[in-house]
C-alpha cells in the first residue's frame, strides 16, 4: 500500500489506536500496547514492537503507518544547544532546536517547534523568510518533532529513559504558527494528553509575527498557554520593513487584538524583540516601546540577533543591549534579555536548513 494511504498512528489518542484495533478485529489491549511504544519509547516501526505478535506487526506495517521525523543532521553548540534538521515523509526538511535549562547533566530541555515548511511571512532578519513557503505541517509532524528529538537526544546522551527530557515547548520554530491555526491547537491538544506526552499547558508558548486573527481565535480558546508576539519595532514604518505582515496588520490593529486578548484570557503576554544594532534599539526605540507596552500585563524579552551570514543585520555590542534594557526598565516595563544559546551552531530557525540548500556541510 503506499505510505499515503497507510492510517497514520502519531497523533491518535490511546482510545482512537484502541478503536483501530477494535475495527480490525483485535483486542483493544494491541492499542494501549501500540499507543505505549509510541509515546514512551518514541518508536516508529511496528516490527520493533516486540510484545506484539508476528502477525499482527506485519498487517500494521502493511497498513498503518507513525511519522515521527527522522533527524537527518544535528548541530551541538558548546552550551548544550542542539539543532536538529528532521526530514518527513515527503522528504520535506525542518528545523527543531534543543535548549538545555543548564549545564547540568540531568537538565531538562525547552524545544522550539515549527509549524510550517518555510514561512509565507518573510521576516527581513529571518533565514526561514529567505527559503519561502512550501506547505503547513499536520498537527502529527508538529508534535513528533518533540518525539523524534526526544529519541535522538537519548540516543546521543546514551540515557536509558528518554521520556521527560522535554519540559517546555515553544512554538517559534519556522513558520508562522497562525496561519497553521487548527493543526497547531489541534498539536497542543496531542502534547498535552495525559496519557500521551502529557505536557502542561502552562509549558507551551506560541509566538506570532502579529497575525491578529488568530490572535483573535485564540482569545475564545479555552487554554493555559502563553501568548508571544514577536513585536521587533514600536513604529509602523520600521516594524513594516522588519515584517511585511505589519502592513495588513498595523500596530493600530495589533494592540488592540492584544488588549482583547488580555482581558477574555486574564493572561500575561510575552513581547518578543529582536535586537539589531543600529536598527531598533535607540532611545527613541525604547521611549515608543513604554509607550505602546506600559498599560499592558506584559512582559518583553529582549533577544540579542544572532547573525545570519546571507543577511547584513549585526549583533548589538553587550554595551548596546544592556542600555537598551535599562531604558526599559527606567519606563516601568518588564524586561528580561534571553540568555544567548546557540549562536555558534545557527540556532536562529531557518538557518541549517538555508546552509543544506546551500550545499554546505
Ligand atoms: S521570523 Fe518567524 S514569522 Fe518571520 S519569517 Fe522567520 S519564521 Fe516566519
Amino acid at each position: 500500500m503506499n505510505t499515503k494511504n497507510k492510517t497514520q498512528l502519531l497523533g491518535k489518542k490511546r482510545s482512537e489506536i484502541e478503536d483501530y484495533l477494535d475495527s480490525m478485529g483485535e483486542s483493544r489491549f494491541r492499542g494501549r500496547q501500540i499507543h505505549k511504544w509510541i509515546y514512551k519509547k518514541q518508536c516508529s516501526s511496528f516490527f520493533e514492537m516486540t510484545d506484539l505478535p508476528r502477525e499482527l506487526r506485519q498487517i500494521l506495517e502493511d497498513n498503518a503507518r507513525i511519522s515521527i521525523p527522522r533527524v537527518l543532521k544535528q548541530r551541538v553548540s558548546s552550551d548544550g544547544s542542539r539543532k536538529f534538521l528532521l526530514e518527513l515523509d515527503d522528504k520535506k526538511r525542518i528545523e527543531t532546536v534543543l535548549i538545555p535549562h543548564s549545564d547540568e547533566k540531568d537538565s531538562k530541555y525547552t524545544i522550539c517547534l515549527s509549524t510550517q515548511v518555510g514561512c509565507p511571512i518573510a521576516c527581513s532578519f529571518c533565514a526561514t523568510g529567505l527559503s519561502g513557503f512550501q506547505r503547513n505541517l499536520d498537527a502529527y509532524e508538529i508534535a513528533g518533532q518533540l518525539l523524534g528529538s526526544q529519541r535522538e537526544l537519548a540516543k546521543r546522551l546514551k540515557l536509558p529513559d528518554s521520556n521527560n527530557l522535554i519540559s517546555n515547548v515553544v512554538y517559534m520554530g519556522m513558520g508562522e504558527p497562525m496561519l497553521n491555526y487548527d493543526e497547531v491547537i489541534a498539536s497542543i491538544h496531542i502534547l498535552n494528553d495525559p496519557q500521551g506526552i502529557n505536557m502542561g499547558q502552562r509549558n507551551i508558548t506560541i509566538s506570532t509575527a502579529g497575525e491578529v486573527k488568530g490572535i483573535d481565535l485564540m482569545a475564545q480558546e479555552n487554554l493555559q498557554v502563553t501568548l508571544a508576539i514577536s513585536l521587533h519595532a514600536c513604529d509602523n514604518e520600521l516594524r513594516s520593513g522588519l515584517i511585511p505582515l505589519n502592513r495588513k496588520y498595523p500596530l493600530e490593529k495589533l494592540l488592540p487584538a492584544i488588549r482583547n486578548y488580555i482581558a477574555k484570557t486574564n493572561r500575561r503576554v510575552t513581547f518578543e524583540y529582536i535586537m539589531l544594532d543600529n536598527i531598533n534599539i535607540s532611545k527613541r526605540d525604547a521611549q515608543n516601546m513604554v509607550q505602546l507596552l506600559k498599560s499592558l500585563l506584559a512582559n518583553v524579552n529582549l533577544i540579542p540577533y544572532n547573525e545570519v551570514e546571507a543577511l547584513d543585520f549585526k549583533r548589538p555590542s553587550p554595551q548596546r543591549i544592556k542600555q537598551f534594557y535599562n531604558w526599559l526598565i527606567q519606563g516601568g516595563l518588564n524586561v528580561s534579555i534571553r540568555e544567548e544559546r546557540g549562536g555558534d551552531i545557527s540556532a536562529a530557525c531557518g538557518q541549517l536548513s538555508l546552509e543544506q540548500q546551500k550545499g554546505k556541510k
